[in-house]
């Protein structure tokens, strides 16, 4: 893949020990551990992208003033590299993470990080911490963070003339500690996450800042995540917190909420199109309304409802519980068949179990 600058890299003196990694793989939980390196790249209008350098993992010296701490122009990504039982590893469409970087950072005001260049420091510092990525056993994987923002030193309210691209690395376990069983949906009725021509299609932080007193709600209410309704009417259903939404019917066929500009584009998800057409489930993309959800899983129209992201892969929805009432989809306890099948497909893809015959899985 074409990429437009070299990056240098210096190997930590000081990794962290093969009997304390050995510790941290065997139960890494999600995102509190981080690798012994990463990657670094600055931006400015008369330099462009320059400095790309691995290094070793450190804190950041902030200048007080720095304007992400102000305004939040700032954007990220999330992705995973996996092992393969032959020891090689994997990223699964790291392109379409870069490209989708690409429009956030378009919406942010930023500068675009080309294709080539991103995959290339996310595989740049794979391999400086190839030893993080974990054995596949019980789906563990180490996942990828590259992030972009403002770092320049001003108060002005104005797109940065300094910004800086980074990716930093931490091993993952099952996102969910009980592992792919049923979570509960708190239907978030006072709060919106993204109106018409607002940051909803980005992948930002003021995405996830605004989400989290609803999430609160969420686990006050006894359920594990949010999902959120469009700002305009109130009736239609978007997003979880984290993770797009897929319902399948009693007929088998499958309805994802569309692309309408306040939802983020998920890699899971649009993969899941395409592997729902292969597995002879057409998914119908278009606007499904919570009614369509409640009264659906009550009249046992909706079989099926399963929430899907990078950290989570493919998680059944059991329970959707409202101010006023709730439904439960499913028996409560397992995920439905057409679930499982999607999810096995591609956990087995991801992981090398099974032929990529879509040509997702990009070997570091
Ligand atoms: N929606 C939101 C709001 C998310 O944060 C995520 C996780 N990135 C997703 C959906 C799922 O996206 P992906 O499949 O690319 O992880």
């Amino acid at each position: 893949m074409e990429t437009s600058f070299e990056i240098s890299v210096t190997p930590s003196t000081d990794p962290v020990g093969d009997a304390r990694l050995a510790e941290i793989l065997a139960a890494p939980g999600f995102g509190t551990h981080f690798t012994d390196h990463m990657y670094v790249v600055e931006w400015t209008p008369d330099q462009g992208w320059h400095d790309a350098r691995v290094t070793p993992y450190a804190p950041l010296s902030i200048d007080p003033a720095t304007a992400v701490l102000h305004y939040a122009q700032e954007i990220f990504e999330g992705m995973k590299a996996y092992r393969h039982a032959d020891g090689s590893v994997w990223t699964f469409r790291p392109e379409a993470n870069a490209e989708r970087m690409m429009r956030s950072a378009r919406r942010l005001a930023l500068p675009e990080l080309p294709v080539g260049d991103f995959v290339a420091s996310v595989d740049a510092l794979v391999r400086a911490d190839e030893r993080w990525v974990p054995d596949p056993a019980g789906e563990k994987s180490l996942y990828l963070r590259p992030f972009m923002f403002a770092s320049e030193v001003f108060l002005g309210v104005r797109p940065a003339k300094h910004v800086t691209y980074m990716v930093i690395a931490s091993p993952a376990g099952a996102y969910f500690a009980r592992g792919p069983v049923p979570v509960s949906i708190w239907l978030s009725e006072e709060y919106t996450r993204a109106g018409r021509g607002g940051m909803g299609a980005a992948k930002t932080g003021g995405n996830y800042a605004s989400s989290l007193v609803a999430q609160q709600e969420a686990i006050e209410q006894g359920c594990d995540q949010v999902a959120f309704l469009d700002a305009a009417e109130g009736k239609y259903v978007e997003e979880l917190g984290g993770m797009n939404l897929y319902f399948v019917h009693d007929d088998g066929s499958i309805v994802t909420p569309e692309l309408s500009g306040t939802i983020l584009e998920g890699i899971t998800r649009s993969s899941i199109v395409e592997l729902c057409g292969k597995l002879g489930h057409q998914v119908d993309e278009r606007r499904f309304s919570v009614d369509e959800w409640r009264e659906g899983v009550a009249s046992g129209r909706i079989a099926e409802v399963f929430a899907c992201g990078t950290a989570a892969v493919v998680t059944p929805v059991g329970t959707l519980k409202w101010a006023g009432g709730e439904v439960t989809s499913g028996n409560g306890t397992d995920a439905g068949p057409v679930t499982q099948k999607v999810r096995q497909t591609l956990v087995d893809i991801q992981y090398g179990r099974a032929e990529d015959t879509f040509g997702w899985m990009h070997q570091v």
